[in-house]
């Protein structure tokens, strides 16, 4: 913004210097403000301009603005979209005077209502019309009386809020048709937001395990190599600090400004309210560069906050399905998942003529560990025996935490050697624990820890689960008793 633009806005009232002493950052409030400060090469004489080293905020609604001063950071001047005073205009104008530090508080647009007028005259907050031209609005003159609204309006109103809420819940049922599935239900809320907001890209980002990061979970028309891998800081940048507020923020960024939203009107929105959001839709390049009405932006916010709502609820239906079918201490799949993937995978043999591999595997003399480390260091074993082993298999096989310290390993679609195949990897995951010293933390010594192994081969020693269990534990005792650290083949 030029001092002579600013100096005009704001008339004799206020002292240029004091402004610029206060940090030159503009507070703009709503999307017609904010539109007017952002810098727009395809009208460069109609909105504000804002030098490319002034500061400008952005504050979607009233409530936004207030949280935001209430943080304390210094505001020169406020241009505050007038739409937004329909609703208790004079307390709003009040609670911004009060926060503001004495900053300039100019409305962007004609006040809607009689009372709207009111508190700007109340509080000697001048008025700037962003559509006409740049000095015959800045005149002091009087305005004209605005126009009163149609009387059908109010009802016109009504029926669109009314129609409005039918595509919010389809969208809930959809969600909720997906809630047993995470990935499906993420993809399907951002693309129901692009659909209906005509965004080209877009982007959802959810709390990491440890809540204090966001990270990238859906796109939409950008690299999709960068899901489960960009993260934020919650409170940091655009989307981090609508995450921790759970307020959605409008605006438009400088050009070369701010990295992922370039040149482009952007909306984020929070998936939830409050304490309880769990991430940010990100929605920019919208249709024409425009900046969404309020309208639209508050109906993208029901149905975001929906979306949280069930998003927290699917990612809790996963967690409780993954801790009874997973274990604690190492992070691997239990028995009873060994069990259930054991009957699919011999079915899928049965079907398609294929060779199985079931292998048990049990730490050698690992009572003695315990013994002389103690059990904390026995249980840094066991998880570190049980990330080599993991790490030695091929993906398709399923490695697992049978009990105590023994693991079951299911290895699917082996060809006609399949014997060799299977010791190939049983042999290489023999090796991996074997070959160096397990690392037990810090005052406890490293130490070398053996594993040994029994396996069994569908259909060739057995056709059931059960008794293929029993043939790879008869094999395991081989091993055990023909001098351990070694597999037995069944
Ligand atoms: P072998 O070579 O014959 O298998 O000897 P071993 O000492 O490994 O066999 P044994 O079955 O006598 O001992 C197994 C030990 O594993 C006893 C038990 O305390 C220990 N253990 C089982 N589960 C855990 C666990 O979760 N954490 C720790 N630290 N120890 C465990
Ligand atoms: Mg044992
Ligand atoms: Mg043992």
């Amino acid at each position: 913004m030029t001092p002579e633009v600013l100096a005009q806005l704001i008339g004799e009232r206020s002292d240029m210097a004091a402004l610029e002493a206060r940090g030159g950052v503009w507070l703009a409030i709503g999307a017609r403000a904010i539109d007017a400060l952002a810098p727009r090469a395809d009208r460069p004489r109609a909105g504000l301009v804002v030098p490319p080293d002034a500061a400008v905020e952005h504050a979607f609604d009233i409530h936004d603005a207030i949280d935001r001063l209430a943080g304390g950071a210094p505001i020169a001047a406020i241009l505050l979209d007038a739409r937004l005073l329909q609703d208790r205009p004079l307390a709003a104008l009040r609670e911004l005077t009060q926060l503001s530090g004495g900053a300039a508080i100019v409305l962007c647009g004609e006040p809607p209502t009689r009372a709207a007028r009111k508190a700007a005259r109340t509080f000697d907050v001048p008025v700037w019309d962003p559509h006409a031209a740049p000095r015959s609005a800045l005149a002091d003159a009087p305005r004209p009386p605005t126009r009163t609204p149609p009387p059908d309006r109010k009802r016109a109103r009504r029926s669109d809020r009314k129609a409005k809420s039918s595509p919010n819940e389809a969208f809930l049922d959809g969600c909720l048709r997906r809630l047993t599935r995470p990935d499906a239900l993420k993809q399907y809320v951002l693309d129901s937001l692009t659909g209906i907001s005509g965004a080209e890209r877009a982007s959802l980002m959810l709390r990491d395990t440890g809540r204090a990061t966001l990270l990238l979970q859906a796109v939409h028309g950008m690299r999709d190599d960068l899901v489960g891998k960009v993260r934020q800081s919650v409170g940091a940048g655009i989307a981090g600090r609508v995450a921790a507020l759970g307020r959605p923020t409008v605006g438009r960024a400088t050009p070369g400004g701010v990295r992922r939203y370039d040149g482009a009107a952007y909306v984020v929105l929070p998936l939830g309210r409050g304490r309880a959001c769990q991430g940010v839709v990100n929605l920019t390049n919208l249709p024409g560069d425009r900046l969404p009405e309020t309208d639209r932006v508050r109906m993208w916010e029901t149905m975001c906050r929906r979306a949280g709502l069930a998003l927290r609820h699917a990612l809790r239906l996963r967690q409780a399905e993954n801790l009874s079918t997973q274990d604690q201490l190492t992070q691997l799949p239990n028995r009873r998942a060994f069990e259930r993937a054991l009957a699919r995978e011999i079915e899928r043999a049965r079907r398609d003529g294929t060779r199985l591999g079931v292998a048990l595997l049990d730490v050698d003399h690992f009572k003695s560990l315990n013994d002389d480390l103690g059990h904390q260091a026995g249980d840094r074993a066991l998880t570190a025996i049980a990330r080599r082993m993991d790490e030695a298999f091929r993906e398709t096989d399923l490695v697992c935490r049978w009990g105590g310290e023994e693991f079951a390993v299911l290895l699917p679609g082996l060809g006609a050697d399949a014997a060799g195949e299977a010791l190939g990897a049983i042999e290489r995951a023999r090796r991996a624990v074997a070959t160096r010293p397990l690392d037990l933390g810090p005052d406890v010594p490293a130490r070398r820890v053996t594993v040994s192994g029994g396996l069994a081969i569908f259909p060739d020693a057995a056709g059931e689960s059960e008794a293929l269990l029993r043939l790879a534990d008869e094999a395991l005792y081989a091993a055990k008793e023909g001098g351990r650290n070694r597999i037995q083949i069944a």
